[in-house]
């Protein structure tokens, strides 16, 4: 799976709802990338009760961000363990701009720098559509209508200034998402070559 000339150290950037975390996986899955989300990372700490779980957990229910301070530290000690393996995709992370710059020095000290930003391309309607169908499956207390409101509009006032950020240090590409796993999966693979 090593070294067949796709680039592997990647973010997977979107709003919340776009399927990041499934294509997220199907890359793990399949091309043998570690998938890094801190939104899993922090579910398994509230289910486990940990002091950062406890402390999360309100943020998370009122569906705004984790102080970066805490964010960063928890990618921090990931790095640090090595979980970049042969290649990494990041999923949900970074959401600031302050993310953004504490990300590029991590990498920068551990000589992996980005090679690629593919942004999934939702558009809202179907966003609040997926989510609320989530919210009947999952039952993510997030993917309540008012909490998702909140997101949207934290990804539109916080995150989205992260793309224009990287996009002056990596290349970044927009490929639709709006179409069966299976199909933007394919799109995914075809600019990863
Ligand atoms: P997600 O599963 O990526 O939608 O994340 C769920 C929740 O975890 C978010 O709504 C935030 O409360 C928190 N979270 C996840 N990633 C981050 C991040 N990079 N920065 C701050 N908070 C985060």
């Amino acid at each position: 799976m090593e070294g067949n000339g796709l680039k592997r150290n990647l973010i997977l950037f979107g709003p919340p709802g776009s399927g990041k975390g499934t294509q997220a996986d199907l890359l793990q899955r399949h091309q043998g990338l570690e998938h890094i989300a801190p939104g899993d990372m922090l579910r398994e700490h509230r289910a486990a009760g940990t002091e950062l779980g406890k402390m999360a957990s309100s943020y998370m229910a009122a569906g705004k961000l984790v102080p970066d301070e805490v964010i960063v530290g928890m990618i921090r000690h990931r790095l640090e363990q090595g979980a970049v393996g042969t290649g990494f995709v990041l999923d949900g992370f970074p959401r600031t701009v302050a993310q953004a710059r504490a990300l590029q020095e991590l990498l920068a000290q551990i000589d992996r720098p980005l090679d690629l930003v593919v942004v999934l391309d939702v558009p809202t309607e179907e966003l609040v559509e997926r989510l609320s169908r989530r919210s009947g499956v999952e039952h993510r207390e997030d993917d309540r209508p008012e909490v998702v409101t909140e997101r949207l509009a934290i990804y539109r006032d916080q995150t989205e200034p992260v793309l224009a950020y990287l996009a002056d240090q990596v290349p970044v590409v927009k490929i639709s998402g709006v179409a069966p796993v299976a199909e933007v999966n394919s799109s995914l693979l075809r600019v990863l070559l």
